[in-house]
């Protein structure tokens, strides 16, 4: 495999599975690191989860809030993934501080991309840009061709982030004189299994249920993903020819629910759940409790979303078939937290 790859963020929860994936089918990866501090522990990362030939992975600095270093990170690649994104444990203050870097982050590496000769970039951006618009629309589903409206009440900050910088992105590569392929993979919420113990955003939801700060369950239907699908449905969009100007959607089949999430917990790993509760909470007090409460009024902004998502354009086009069932996906990132010492 003779084709070279650059992968942003290979720090990052999902960032190390793609860098795993590269590897083990042959190709020559370069990652970029906001530091080289973090380079012995992907390697050590990578060794442990079987990785043989990390001669062919290569380290540069870069900040998606500098110029420094993006040209010569593209300088002999054919393929880029815009993994690396600015995303938040906590609200960030200031929506500008927020917002700004991951615009200007993509505009950096498609303007390198572009000037470098890179075939086809690949941007990992987020399903809250495509589908947090259609509320309680029963029997709508959401595909690809949904774009979130930018003021959409309950759009967080982050939301807000990744859905500019991918508008932000597919104007740039609208421009008559840009050669730059581009594609984008839209996925839902990331679970499962971590290679190291930096988990993802995502896995508060789990923490909360198994430390028993959610005493009653709302009915909030989610969309989950795993991992592992995550970073082969990018691998797919960078071969794929007709991948090329398209977004995908990276969701697993079916839905599952806070309300599950809580039963499969409390069912299949009953010794960490002891403090999981299944009550479900009525609906009228979750209205009652989100006129106070933060976590309620973002619980209720949720509970009217429309989570009828098809994945099919990534079966069909790319050949892509999600290997974990949500239940698989929710086990596997349980038993990470629980590997890891986490919980
Ligand atoms: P993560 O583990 O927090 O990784 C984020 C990565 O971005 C890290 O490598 C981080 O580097 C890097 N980064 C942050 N700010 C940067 C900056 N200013 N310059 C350069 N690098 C920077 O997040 P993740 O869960 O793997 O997410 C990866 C991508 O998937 C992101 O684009 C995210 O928006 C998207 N996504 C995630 C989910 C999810 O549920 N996790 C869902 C949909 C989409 P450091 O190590 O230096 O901090």
């Amino acid at each position: 495999m003779n084709q070279k790859v650059l992968v942003t963020g290979g720090t990052g929860f999902v960032g190390v599975h793609i860098l795993l994936q590269l590897l083990q089918k042959g190709y020559d990866v370069k990652t970029t690191l906001r530091s080289m501090k973090k380079k012995d522990m992907i390697i050590d990362t990578l060794k442990e989860n079987g990785v043989q030939n990390l001669e062919k992975l290569s380290f540069i600095e870069a900040d998606l809030s500098k110029d420094c270093n993006w040209e010569e990170a593209m300088e002999d690649r054919d393929y880029v993934f815009s993994v690396a994104s600015p995303v938040f444990f906590h609200e960030p203050e200031s929506e500008e501080e927020a917002i700004r870097p991951a615009i200007e982050g993509i505009t950096r590496i498609l303007k390198a991309a572009q000037k470098m000769n890179v075939t086809r970039v690949v941007m990992t951006s987020n399903f809250g840009a495509v589908g947090f618009s259609k509320k309680a629309a029963i029997g709508v589903v959401t595909t690809e061709e949904d774009w979130t409206d930018e003021n959409e009440a309950g759009l967080s900050i982050y939301e807000k982030s990744k859905l500019l910088a991918e508008r932000a992105a597919w104007d740039f590569v609208s421009q008559p004189d840009i050669t730059l392929e581009f594609a984008t993979v839209n996925p839902v919420a990331i679970f499962g299994p971590s290679l190291s113990e930096h988990i993802s955003g995502s896995f508060m939801l789990i923490n909360n249920l198994l430390n028993g700060s959610m005493k009653r369950i709302p009915e909030i239907p989610l969309n989950i993903v795993d991992v592992r699908d995550v970073a082969d449905i990018h691998i797919r969009a960078m071969l794929t020819p007709e991948a090329n100007g398209e977004r995908f959607i990276a969701s697993a089949d079916g839905q599952t629910s806070l309300q599950e999430m809580a039963e499969i917990l409390k069912a299949k790993r009953p010794q960490i759940s002891k403090n999981v509760s299944t009550k479900k909470m009525p609906n009228v007090a979750l209205r009652t409790a989100a006129l106070v409460n933060k976590q309620a009024k973002e619980g209720l902004l949720l509970h009217g979303m429309n989570r009828n998502v098809k994945n099919d354009k990534a079966k069909q086009m790319l050949g892509w078939q999600p290997i974990s069932t949500n239940e698989e996906v929710i086990l596997a990132s349980v038993d990470s937290m629980m590997n890891f010492k986490l919980i």
